[in-house]
């Protein structure tokens, strides 16, 4: 359907087209549209571990896992169980419930510096809450983004926002006005030196640093030793907050996401993907101090119809007590195997390429040197990643449609998947050496 891409997928196919006359792009979420790749998405009809069935009944590997949060792999029995169960005795009462409580204890308890944590729907909500709510206390307007770091759709920070925009080369969005960005002061990742400056040129502005605990949304780009420790230093310094968004490492990377790796403290945190085990919601929290600003305690406004809905919240709570020290090892194993993997085929075809890691996410870049930063990222070879996901799709592993997503495992994955997807990772790194030998030889 997409850049001439025959894909043997005719209900998938007649199903995206109805969708395109309804929906814009045929999807709710831009990339699931394979732009960057071609071909036609594959609409899923059901799935179980590690496994998607498709609706022309063929089945894929799972390294997408719902863009992060399906550690369990998918219709994990006690996570079903769970919402079946909540879902029995009421979807939404707008009226707080136990379980309400029992999802904050659990996250308070796993992420130290965390003391006071509100659900939301989504992470979108969660960064913008957080933003406004460190503006609230600090009284101050300017925050600081890094490029390449995705901390949802919010206005303020969809500059140079990594993910989807990356995907289809967009810089920002038409539609954030200019005073919504005019305080948003966007720096490379990764510079230290840069965050100084900036708080050198902007006395008593800025109210916030957000950054990505461990960059994933323009591929696996991970801190330099010492540079979120740095960014908790000179916010400390300037009487900034530090907003580190854990969205998508947030238990997924380990029990206590990022922090539990690396143990810088923020005052705000946002949480979102695993924490909701696949269902709507999120979280931000953070020093009981500053959370205490938020209505009705404090004058910042924030609320939610939804919020703390009972069947998310069961999911989530169902998905953090299955999600035990076995369930991490597991999921570093998978990560280390699929990196091994990865790393051995595109060698062995003699593919210029690195594997990047975060904890357990897995990013693969398509030149030899290290990726610190979101320039770095968009000059590598992502011409070459349409050929590879290609050739993987069609062997039936399902990774990201766009060369700026991580991959990420799930405890769900055994030896009869790696087989697929070490089978599928031999024919996609021999197409992606076709697709390189091609450029070089057109002299690109
Ligand atoms: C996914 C993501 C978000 C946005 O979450 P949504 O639920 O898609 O709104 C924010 N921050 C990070 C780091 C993310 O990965």
């Amino acid at each position: 359907m997409n850049d001439g891409i025959v894909d043997d997928v005719p209900e998938s196919a007649a199903l995206f087209e109805r969708a395109s006359g309804v929906i814009p792009g045929g999807v709710n979420s831009p990339v699931r549209a394979f732009r960057s790749v071609g071909g036609t998405p594959r609409f899923i009809v059901r799935s179980s571990g590690c496994t998607l069935v498709d609706a022309d009944g063929r089945r894929y590997v799972d390294l997408v896992s719902s863009w992060g949060p399906m550690i369990l792999g998918h219709a994990h029995p006690a996570v079903v169980e769970a919402v079946t169960a909540a879902a029995a005795h009421g979807l939404s009462f707008g009226a707080p419930t136990e379980a309400e409580i029992e999802l904050a204890e659990e996250i308070i308890d796993r992420v130290d510096p965390v003391e006071r944590i509100r659900l939301v729907n989504s992470g979108t909500e969660a960064t913008m809450s957080a933003v406004r709510l460190a503006r609230g206390y600090t009284g101050r307007t300017k925050i600081i983004k890094f490029a390449g770091c995705y901390h949802g759709h919010v206005d303020a920070l969809l500059a140079e926002a990594g993910s989807g925009l990356a995907t289809l080369g967009l810089p920002t969005s038409p539609g954030v006005t200019g005073a919504q960005a005019a305080d948003t002061i966007v720096l490379p990742y990764n510079d230290a030196a840069a965050v100084e400056a900036a708080f050198v040129a902007n006395p008593d502005a800025i109210a916030c640093v957000i950054t990505e605990a461990a960059p994933g949304n323009m591929g696996v780009v991970p801190p330099v030793d010492g540079f979120n420790a740095k960014l908790r230093e000179l916010t400390s310094r300037y009487g900034a907050l530090l907003i580190i968004d854990e969205v998508m490492t947030g238990f997924r990377v380990s029990r206590s996401g990022w922090f539990g790796l690396e143990g810088v403290a923020a005052d705000l945190y946002t949480f979102g993907k695993v924490m909701s085990g696949g269902l709507p919601a999120a979280a931000f929290g953070g020093r009981a101090e500053i959370m205490n600003r938020l209505a009705p305690l404090g004058p910042v406004y924030q609320a939610g119809t939804l919020s703390g809905n009972p069947v998310a919240v069961a999911a989530g709570l169902a998905t953090l007590r299955a999600a035990d020290a076995a369930a991490y090892a597991a999921l570093d194993a998978n990560a280390d195997r699929l990196s091994g993997l990865i790393d051995t085929s595109l060698t062995r075809e003699g593919v210029p390429h690195i594997v990047q890691r975060a904890g357990n996410m897995v990013g693969v870049f398509f030149t030899e040197d290290p990726v610190t930063t979101y320039a770095a990222a968009t000059a590598t070879r992502t011409d070459l990643y349409p050929a590879f996901f290609h050739a993987l799709l069609d062997a039936g592993v399902y990774s990201a449609p766009s060369a700026y997503e991580a991959w990420f495992v799930s405890t769900a994955l055994d030896d009869d998947a790696f087989a697929t997807i070490e089978a599928g990772l031999t024919s996609a790194a021999k197409a992606a050496a076709v697709a390189f030998d091609g450029s070089t030889r057109n002299g690109e």
